[in-house]
């Protein structure tokens, strides 16, 4: 009996003592936070820039190291220090993610404009208006009355896993193991299990701007930080391997690719691929693949299938090869252990993608010509659209390689693209998603080409009325 009450007393030492140790890292935090507002104002009144990555990535380093010296998780340390930072920032009044306009801003405000019966030209749509193979639309039916409405594997049914590597097989020979495949509810959720698989909390990745704005979102979603690499039209909207390689700190985990691009329509040549691949690999980096606009490529579009990446993660989509945005079904390709991570994120999340949708899809893999078709008419729109564009002097613009999208720049330094959508919206009807929904491009705008020829030139017509 004494030796238990002996060993109560102890327990309630230690614990009043964990107490203490804890307040006082509470009291270390608030005297960390009063230093860094001081920090911040200095800079302010200097006039230098609040944000300075090389130092938190020195802090970083040299706290990890002392990690390391007592004990402490590496984990755990990235988790701390990064919110530490978080904090810093947040006393100091920075806003880590800048201000940006974004492209779902625009669609609520068109679709409200549509309800109140005002006719809108939409070159704002991430999604081709074709409609999708009919052997798709029968395939769903019949499974429908088949009774394939049920819950499925998480990875996805056997039949589709199994179509998707004859899939893979033949466009892009490349041999995958049923393990390394996930269906997925679009290609959104694929490219957010991959970022939750690569990154963690207080980990960051890169990524290459402009860009899909789901990848910075869906990285800050999951604890993590965007590095951006600019891009420029002068450049090509090409990105460089030094610049990339220059960015990378020590807590950077993947970065993601897009080609072609959403919303520059660029490719990059495959000897650039390369390039950027053996940088990831030097430094470690899981590479984010996305290619749901490989179909629609017009220049030999290099695959991280064809291999280069020590480690990867290929996210695809059915939405645009056979304009299916609404059945949303996406897909992984990746390492077996990656993709059991996306499988148990799947069935957590949504246990998996409606069976008679998965049937259907079975049949796309199969629509050759409907794809083919498809990109034909793409190939045609960029065509159109260019010629178009030609006849604006105000605008400069990168071609397209693939995607559906031209990401034009005005000639006006001054000149407001946000400001710009708004009035073109309000006053001609016309909708485009403003460049600082990708990034830093105030100057330029999205065009979609995802409506039909004539819809393309009337609104292309009616933007070069108002450029100045
Ligand atoms: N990646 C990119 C670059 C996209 O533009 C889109 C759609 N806008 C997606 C992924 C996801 O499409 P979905 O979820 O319809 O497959």
């Amino acid at each position: 009996v004494n030796v238990l009450a002996e060993k109560k007393k102890e327990l309630a030492r230690l614990r009043d003592e964990v107490a203490l140790k804890t307040i006082e890292i509470i009291k270390l935090i608030a005297e960390r936070n009063r230093l860094a507002k001081r920090i911040g104002s200095v800079k302010r009144s200097e006039g230098l820039p609040l944000d300075d990555e090389k130092v938190e990535d020195e802090l970083l380093r040299e706290v990890l190291r002392e990690g390391e010296k007592r004990g402490v998780e590496r984990q755990l340390v990235v988790k701390i220090v990064s919110s530490l930072i978080s904090e810093a920032k947040r006393v100091q009044e920075i806003d880590p993610g800048g201000s940006r306009g974004s492209p779902m801003s625009v669609l609520t405000k068109v679709v409200k404009l549509q309800r109140e019966g005002k006719r809108v030209i939409r070159l704002d749509v991430g999604e081709p208006d074709f409609p999708p193979p009919a052997a798709v639309v029968e395939a769903c039916h019949e499974a429908l009355k088949g009774e394939k409405t049920h819950y499925t594997e998480s990875r996805g049914i056997p039949e589709l896993v199994e179509a998707l590597r004859t899939y893979l097989k033949s466009k892009s020979h490349f041999d995958a193991k049923p393990e390394q495949l996930v269906v997925t509810v679009g290609g959104r959720f694929a490219v957010y299990a991959a970022i939750a698989t690569a990154v963690k909390e207080g980990e960051s990745a890169m990524i290459i701007e402009p860009a899909w704005p789901a990848y910075k979102e869906q990285i800050e979603f999951v604890g993590g930080k965007a590095i951006s690499v600019q891009t420029s039209l002068e450049d090509g909207w090409g990105p460089s391997p030094e610049k990339i390689e220059e960015r990378i700190r020590s807590n950077t985990k993947a970065i993601v690719l897009n080609y072609p691009s959403n919303p520059t329509g660029k490719i990059v040549k495959p000897s650039l691929f390369r390039e950027i691949l053996e940088v990831a690999n030097e430094h470690n980096l899981t590479v984010i693949s996305d290619e749901v606009y490989d179909s629609y490529s017009f220049a030999p579009c290099p695959s991280i299938l064809e291999g280069g990446a020590d480690s990867f993660i290929l996210t695809s989509s059915f939405s645009k090869t056979w304009a299916m945005t609404g059945f949303r079904v996406g897909y992984a390709v990746c390492d077996r252990e990656s993709a059991e991570k996306i499988v148990r994120l799947a069935s957590l999340m949504y246990t998996s993608v409606p069976e008679f949708i998965q049937y259907g899809a079975i049949k796309a893999l199969e629509s050759e010509e409907e794809a083919t078709r498809n990109r034909e008419q793409m190939r045609e729109r960029i065509a159109i659209a260019g010629r178009e564009l030609d006849r604006i002097p105000g605008l400069e613009y990168y071609r397209p390689d693939g995607a559906m999208y031209v990401f034009p720049e005005a000639r006006e330094e001054s000149f407001d693209a946000s400001t710009f959508a708004e009035s073109l919206l309000n006053e001609d009807g016309v909708s485009v998603i403003p460049g600082v929904g990708f990034g830093r491009y105030p100057r330029c705008f999205r065009i979609s080409l995802g409506s039909p020829k004539e819809v393309i030139v009337e609104g292309i017509r009616k933007i070069g009325e108002k450029i100045p």
